[in-house]
């Protein structure tokens, strides 16, 4: 049996080198252990290691497992498409929100979060990449959309997301990385505050660090290799 709690482990080894290496030994990495396609099982022997944050990418399937994990204080993030008749189970069942990339989910993330549980999390995605079948909006529209979503009271605008190009070489990556990291500190130019930095998977993560990252989503590098 693949034992997932080692991997765990050696992300974390390798997340505190990453910082090391960048010259950031006492910043903190969140690291999003992303379970989709991976049993609540899985999860479980993740958490009872001490593992709290978990990503998912599918609705349904998220709901499922979470209902089996409704004993664990696990903070849940979404990092799929929002579609649009998904909002409301979202809004309810997620505190983090990655990949919002259009006001009107936005709005209806904001219109759909129970008034006791606080402002949902909320992360800009950023096609850095230019591919135009990818999520994701341009980097020169970044500005305008979090001013329209720092105006939603129940959103809580915290930075950025981005996945690079497939197949990028590590110069890529790191170039895609920091477009993602300067597009950041304008937002901090215009008054909005951000704290977080959510880039960097299994095959880019050192490098997302070194180019700024404090949140990497990790998923086959900790469960092993998904089916398909
Ligand atoms: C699947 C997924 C990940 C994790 O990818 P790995 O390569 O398995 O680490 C991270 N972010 C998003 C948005 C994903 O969809």
């Amino acid at each position: 049996m693949i034992q997932i709690t080692d991997h765990l482990y050696q992300v974390q080894d390798r997340v505190t080198q990453a910082l090391k290496l960048a010259g950031r030994p006492d910043d903190k990495v969140r690291i999003v252990a992303v379970s989709k396609q991976k049993s609540a099982d899985e999860i479980r022997r993740l958490y009872d290691a001490g593992q709290r944050d978990f990503g998912e990418s599918y609705v349904q399937e998220a709901i499922a497992k979470q209902r089996l994990l409704e004993d664990c204080d696990i903070c849940w993030h979404f990092i799929g498409t929002v579609q649009r008749n998904k909002t409301r189970p979202i809004a309810e069942r997620f505190e983090w929100v990655h990949s919002i990339d259009r006001f009107q989910s936005a709005r209806r993330l904001n219109d759909h979060r129970p008034e006791g549980a606080g402002p949902l999390n909320v992360l800009i995605q950023v096609n850095v990449s230019n591919e135009p079948q990818k999520s994701g909006i341009a980097l020169d529209q970044v500005i305008g959309l979090a001013r329209q979503i720092s105006d939603l009271p129940m959103l809580d605008l915290r930075g950025l997301m981005a996945i690079t190009r497939a197949g990028s070489s590590d110069f890529e990556a790191a170039q895609q990385f920091s477009a993602v990291r300067d597009s950041a500190e304008m937002l901090g130019a215009y008054g909005l505050r951000f704290d977080t930095l959510s880039m960097g998977m299994s095959a880019d993560f050192e490098s997302a660090i070194a180019s700024g990252a404090n949140c990497v989503r990790i998923g086959a590098a900790i469960f092993g290799p998904r089916h398909s």
